[in-house]
């Protein structure tokens, strides 16, 4: 993911990021109210990090749309985007700089 800090939603800003902290079975969250945010598991990547996003950003356009709706929604369109070729670039991406982060982590021990 492009390191943009937000994202525009029906006419609503949504901070996004990613997170190492997430509970292992919870791969992304979206608030829509006060300070609306969109939370995603770091460690996401290929269709599986699209399909996330587009559940985040669904739950963030259309927040009381249930989550069946939302996973049905996001798996069919994620495919579709990826069968069509969609892909992430990887230049710049966050996770080029993961083992730079990490060696520089361990030095300072
Ligand atoms: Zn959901």
């Amino acid at each position: 993911m492009k390191n943009i800090k937000t994202v525009n939603l029906r006419g609503k800003r949504f901070s996004i990021s990613r997170s190492r902290r997430l509970n292992p079975d919870i791969l992304g969250w979206c608030r829509h109210h006060k300070k609306p945010k969109i939370v995603v598991a770091y460690s996401l990547d290929g269709i599986e990090e699209l399909e996330i996003l587009l559940h985040e950003m669904l739950h963030g356009c259309y927040w009381d749309m249930d989550e069946e709706a939302i996973t049905d929604t996001a798996q069919s369109i994620s495919k579709a985007l990826w069968r069509m070729g969609y892909r992430k670039e990887v230049k710049n991406s966050n996770k080029n700089a993961t083992p730079r982060r990490r060696k520089a982590r361990s030095k300072r021990k």
